[in-house]
């Protein structure tokens, strides 16, 4: 009961923060609260002034609200990655990108290419 009442917490928390992003990461934060259960969006849009504080790349997609920050406490940042690639086709998400921390899960939206698609970007933030 404790869990669900945080789980709920957590969506109008994530509903807030996504406000401003565009619907394909909407859609994809609530395809993963219903696989997983409890997403934390960490996150989401950020104005280029805010993007400056936190220290995001000048030309960052969260300033574009196409991108968002998450975690899911307790089930491990490659089963999250694994579920993303093997729903790809499933809700047609081409040019997803993805980069995966330590403690949280980085996803992107590019312009829709004809094939779907998903890469893994390094460190700097460049694609691989
Ligand atoms: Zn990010």
């Amino acid at each position: 009961m404790l869990l669900l009442e945080r789980s709920g917490d957590n969506m109008i928390q994530n509903e807030e923060k996504l406000d401003k992003c565009t619907p394909d990461v909407r859609t994809i934060v609530r395809a993963l609260e219903q696989e997983f259960g409890n997403v934390v969006v960490t996150s989401g849009y950020r104005s280029p002034k805010y993007n400056k504080e936190v220290g995001g790349v000048s030309n960052s997609a969260h300033t574009k609200g196409t991108a968002c920050d998450f975690q899911i406490p307790n089930v491990h940042v490659y089963k999250i990655a694994s579920w993303l690639l093997y729903n790809i086709r499933k809700y047609n998400w081409v040019g997803m990108g993805v980069n995966i921390y330590t403690q949280f899960i980085h996803i992107d939206f590019k312009p829709r290419k004809s094939t779907p698609a998903i890469w893994q970007y390094s460190r700097d933030g460049k694609s691989l």
